[in-house]
């Protein structure tokens, strides 16, 4: 419990990735640390975001493991059936544990920790509406924001009937038709697990093309494997109406965004990914004269600092621009090591940072797309590609066969790696590796020098253009400039 009298060195509104790091990383530096969190510990990763949405993934995987199986000639076993309620409540007491965790953390490094809604009434002060009832003042001496963001449903004529992707973690069965919309990552994931554990998916994008801030050739290749996957891509289409007509069914009503045309499509469930709004509207930051920017992030240097000096901001609220849960953490840590570890000139060094997508299949990509790096390099360009089929696949159909795309974006006459685009089995995993060679400065050189692995599709990445080995089956390595 914090103490009312007392004046804290660091006060911490969100307990999610970003506000327990850097909590956590305060108290081991002697800090007197408070946190204040107004829902469960953990944050969105824990509770709605990457811990319940990899779990979840992995049983599609899994449900694709299935169908592959049958090619390599296992018999005798029926049409698996997937129990989600089963599955969802082991999900979820798996994310009860992680709370509880979170929770001993806390209490381990001698952080107070208080449950409840935090606002500004100074720049020194906050008051939390307790979830016990009444209210609590408390003073620090520096005030961390790390509040996250929520998603948004657009307002739409029966919005109130859909849900959001907090809302898809409540499902308590798997919904056996449903429409969703947006072509960010969180679109991308929920309707490709849904799609592999068996849902019939209505996938309703503005553009034509899914993961529109992803290198082209991921975009293309995506975009093309949902379709072949039979998910309905509904492309240059919104929903503009959702009706409740009974029968545990909801009208969706969509509309062609040129022609205007509209058409209609019954489903059970109507899911909006559609992005995410920074969680400032209780904090009542005008209180204290923080900047904003357009879309209401709080504005941040590189070090977190916001425009009012004992008061900084991370992860997903700020306007970092990566709504990851590592690069939150990284920054707060990095931010505790400056205010508290005597480190006055640590901060988060933005460039280069992976990222995944949890699609089907994984997608990972670090550093600069083709388009950003001709923008900032021009002629000085090199791009390395190559399409093929893992070798995974030799035992399917052609018309089962998933694809893997790979493209290595170098620069100058070293061709220094600026970008890494991937798309196949075990991406994500790939990445992390690749991830620290980019970090380092590699140049294309660097990569062909790194003797293959074989046989694995990473390989590939060791052995493009003029090198490549052609173990994999239809391999097209390509150099452009
Ligand atoms: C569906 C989904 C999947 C994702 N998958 C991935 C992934 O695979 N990998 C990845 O890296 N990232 C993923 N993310 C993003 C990741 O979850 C976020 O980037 C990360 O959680 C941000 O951390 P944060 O510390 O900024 O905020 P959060 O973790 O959101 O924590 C903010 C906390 O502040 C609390 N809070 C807000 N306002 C107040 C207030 N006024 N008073 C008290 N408490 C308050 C909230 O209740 C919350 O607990 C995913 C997100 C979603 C939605």
């Amino acid at each position: 419990m914090a103490s009312a009298s007392q004046e804290y060195d660091y006060l911490v509104i969100g307990i999610g990735s970003g506000g327990i790091a850097s909590a956590r990383r305060a108290a081991k530096y002697g800090a007197k640390v408070v946190a204040i969190e107004s829902k469960r510990m953990g944050g969105t990763c824990v509770n709605v975001g990457c811990v319940p949405k990899k779990v979840t993934w992995n049983a599609a995987a899994i449900a694709e493991t299935f169908k592959d199986a049958k090619a390599y000639g296992f018999r005798n076993f029926e049409q698996p059936t997937f129990d989600w309620p089963y599955f969802k409540k082991k999900r979820d007491a798996y994310v009860k544990r992680l709370n509880g965790i979170y929770e001993n953390n806390l209490n381990r490094d001698h952080i107070d920790h208080v449950k409840g809604r935090a606002k500004f009434v100074a720049k020194n002060e906050v008051e939390v509406a307790l979830e016990s009832g009444g209210t609590q003042r408390i003073k620090a001496k520096n005030i961390l924001i790390a509040t996250g963001g929520r998603p948004k449903v657009p307002n739409i004529p029966g919005a109130e009937l859909c849900i959001g992707s907090d809302g898809f973690f409540d499902l308590e069965d798997r919904p056996k038709s449903i429409a969703t919309s947006g072509a960010g990552y969180i679109g991308v994931e929920m309707s490709g697990m849904l799609k592999a554990l068996g849902s019939d998916v209505h996938f309703f994008i503005r553009g034509q093309k899914l993961l529109r801030t992803f290198d082209p050739m991921i975009q293309d290749v995506v975009t093309k494997e949902y379709e072949r996957q039979g998910l309905h891509l509904y492309k240059g289409h919104q929903i503009t109406k959702v009706e409740d007509i009974g029968n545990g069914l909801k009208r969706v009503t969509y509309q062609d965004m040129e022609s205007k045309k509209e058409g209609t499509v019954e489903v059970e469930c109507v899911l909006f990914a559609t992005g995410r709004d920074p969680e400032i509207e209780d904090l009542d930051v005008k209180q204290v004269g923080l900047e904003l920017d357009e879309r209401k992030h709080i504005k941040v240097d590189k070090y977190q600092n916001t425009n009012i000096e004992n008061i900084f901001a991370i992860g997903d609220v700020s306007n970092s621009g990566f709504e990851l849960t590592p690069v939150a953490i990284a920054a707060g840590r990095r931010l505790s090591d400056r205010l508290f570890g005597g480190k006055p000139d640590a901060h988060l060094d933005y460039n280069s940072i992976p990222s995944v997508v949890f699609a089907h299949p994984e997608i990972g990509s670090i550093g600069l797309t083709e388009p950003e790096a001709r923008e900032k390099y021009g002629d000085k360009v090199k791009i390395y590609k190559t399409e093929f089929t893992g070798m995974y696949f030799a035992m399917m159909d052609p018309e089962e066969k998933q694809p893997t795309a790979y493209k290595i974006i170098c620069v100058g006459e070293d061709e220094k790696v600026v970008g890494l685009h991937i798309l196949g089995q075990g991406s994500a995993e790939i990445l992390q590796g690749f991830g620290v060679a980019i970090k380092m400065g590699a140049t294309k050189k660097d990569f062909d020098n790194c003797v293959a692995i074989h046989p694995v599709s990473a390989e590939e990445l060791v052995s493009l253009y003029p090198y490549s080995i052609h173990l994999n089956v239809s391999l097209s390595a390509t150099r452009s400039r």
